[in-house]
């Protein structure tokens, strides 16, 4: 469903190219994790896919069609960043509401759309709150519940949980395998916790340097690395 096929990214003024040719095939409903050490380029392909930053090569083509040149809100694909970046001067339901009001839907649409994530992510209670009033755990709740209000076909969450405590990322762990049992929908979903990726993913890409080391599943990436870079970062057993 989403292809990323042969991927490059160099910034203005940048030496190196930050992203290498990537190739990843992401089946429709497939969840899939994005891992790798600080500066490797996830977020730069997160961002790329997403529309936020242009590729200088390759293509991202979602079902059949070629999108990489689209705007961002033309590509049916929401985006949940390390950084939540909550509307200050918003509720809660307002944050939400905001990316449906600017598509045009009508109030009470809006208002159920609201209400069926808030419980969804058991966030009902805060919606009259200022994003200020909200403990980080509950702003990165809203985060997603803005995400998930807009129903696309891809997810794409940077480090959505880092922000967390132990206790509480581990929670929503569970919430959001749950809420893709439920959705079916299609994730890519970065993180540095090499457990967290093992936990949630149908299948695991393992980045350096802006280059795939590998993709397989969890089991296969763990105990058949395909080469020493991977073996030492999944922590695999020697
Ligand atoms: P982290 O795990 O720390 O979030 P990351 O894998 O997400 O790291 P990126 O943010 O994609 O890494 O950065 C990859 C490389 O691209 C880094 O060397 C970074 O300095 C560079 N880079 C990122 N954003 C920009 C930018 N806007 N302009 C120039 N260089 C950038
Ligand atoms: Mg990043």
């Amino acid at each position: 469903q989403l292809e990323l096929r042969d991927i490059r990214k160099t910034y203005p003024g940048a030496l190196d190219e930050t992203l290498k040719g990537i190739n990843i095939d992401i089946a429709s409903g497939e969840f899939l994790t994005l891992v790798g050490p600080s500066g490797c380029g996830k977020s730069t392909l997160m961002n790329s896919i997403a529309g936020l930053e242009s590729i200088t090569g390759g293509s991202i083509v979602v079902e059949g069609k070629d999108i990489s040149t689209m705007e961002p809100k033309d590509r049916d694909i929401a985006m949940v960043f390390q950084s939540y970046a909550l509307y200050p001067t918003m509720s809660v339901r307002e944050n939400i509401a905001f990316g449906l009001k600017i598509r045009g839907m009508p109030k009470d649409e809006i208002q159920q759309e609201v209400e069926r994530v808030a419980d969804l992510l058991q966030i009902s209670a805060l919606l009259d709150k200022k994003p200020a009033r909200l403990s980080g755990g509950q702003q990165q709740r809203v985060a997603m519940g803005r995400a998930l209000a807009r129903r696309p076909k891809i997810y794409l969450f940077d480090e959505p949980l880092s922000n967390l405590d132990a206790k509480l990322r581990v929670e929503m762990r569970t919430e959001i395998k749950k809420l893709h049992q439920r959705l079916k929908t299609t994730i890519v979903y970065v993180t540095h916790d090499q457990i967290e990726a093992m936990t949630l993913a149908d299948r695991i890409a393992v980045l350096k340097d802006g280059e795939l080391q590998q993709l397989g599943t969890p089991k296969e990436v763990y105990d058949t690395p395909e080469n020493l870079f991977v073996a030492g970062f999944m922590g695999s057993p020697s």
